[in-house]
């Protein structure tokens, strides 16, 4: 990849953002396609927010991901924001068109890509989701549109209940997690797991072989684990991850992105010995 006095840039601004695999991910897209476009991380400090928000439209970048903690405060320093972004009440993708700054939310639909290349159909099914943060109600918009019922369990009960309020009728809470055995599809959307001694937040006893068993996060967690064991179907969060990054690839270039490119470059920077 040479950089010139051309190349476009996009990024990602969060905090912290040094883990990220998505410079892997969008530059080896890029290079794949001979765009003339690069990908860097900005870690953002809370406070900073809305100077780095300027400084998208001063410096001309052509996009950014947003991640973990700005993707709901960015929404008030942009010029518009996607009807479905605006409804999830999260942007993870900024679009510059000409010094306008545009919100999109990628991640629910990146989700719905993964269940969909897994072969997973939602219909007459049951969903029950384990936290009620950000990425939960992404994923929560768009499966009520597909399932029977999403239920939301969260261990402060407000949350749920205020996810809940905010989406179609037969997204519903549950105050326990009882009702995971009549659940078809479940999916952690917290943050347990992504520490290597974190529990599972789900008890093994409560899966059956027949469940779809999901986690956001993008590597084997110990819920996952006990799932496998289990003989359930088990999806982790890279897929998420990658088709959320497709759809903000395409959003930025306007071009269809190489996935198979960009699955590759997650799992090499995933396990670099593999
Ligand atoms: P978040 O805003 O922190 O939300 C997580 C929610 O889960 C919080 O309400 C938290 O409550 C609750 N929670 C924590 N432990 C729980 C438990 N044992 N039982 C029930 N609820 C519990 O986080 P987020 O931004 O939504 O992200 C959630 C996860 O998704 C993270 O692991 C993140 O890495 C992952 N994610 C993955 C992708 C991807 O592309 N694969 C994209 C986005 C997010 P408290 O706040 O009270 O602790």
């Amino acid at each position: 990849m040479t950089i010139t006095g051309k190349t476009k840039v996009t990024g990602l601004i969060g905090y912290p953002v040094e883990h990220s695999l998505s410079p892997a991910m969008h530059n080896s897209a890029f290079l794949a396609l001979g765009l003339d476009y690069c990908y860097v991380t900005f870690p953002v400090e809370p406070s900073r927010l809305e100077d780095a928000v300027r400084g998208i439209r001063a410096l001309g970048l052509k996009g950014v991901n947003v991640t973990i903690p700005h993707k709901e405060a960015v929404i008030k320093f942009l010029d518009r924001i996607d009807s479905e972004a605006k409804e999830i009440g999260a942007v993870n993708t900024v679009v510059n068109k000409e010094g306008l700054l545009i919100g999109y939310n990628t991640d629910g639909r990146g989700f719905m890509a993964s269940l969909n290349e897994n072969c997973i159909s939602l219909k007459n099914r049951k969903v029950f989701i384990i936290g009620a943060g950000g990425a939960a109600r992404a994923v929560a918009y768009y499966l009520s549109m597909e399932a029977e019922e999403v239920l939301i369990h969260d261990i402060d009960l407000r949350k749920a209940k205020a996810l809940s309020e905010g989406l179609r009728g037969n997204v519903r809470v549950s105050e326990g997690l009882n009702m995971i055995k009549d659940a078809d599809i479940i999916i952690n959307a917290t943050p347990l797991g992504l520490k290597p001694d974190d529990p599972s937040p789900v008890p093994p006893e409560l899966l059956k072989k027949e469940q779809v068993v999901c986690d956001l996060i993008y590597k084997k967690t110990r819920f996952l684990q006990e799932a496998e064991l289990k003989g359930c179907l088990t999806i982790d969060g890279l897929g998420m991850l990658l088709w959320q990054g497709v759809f903000a690839f395409e959003l930025w270039t306007g071009v269809k992105p190489p996935v198979e490119v960009m699955r590759k470059a997650l799992l090499d920077a995933l396990n670099p010995d593999r």
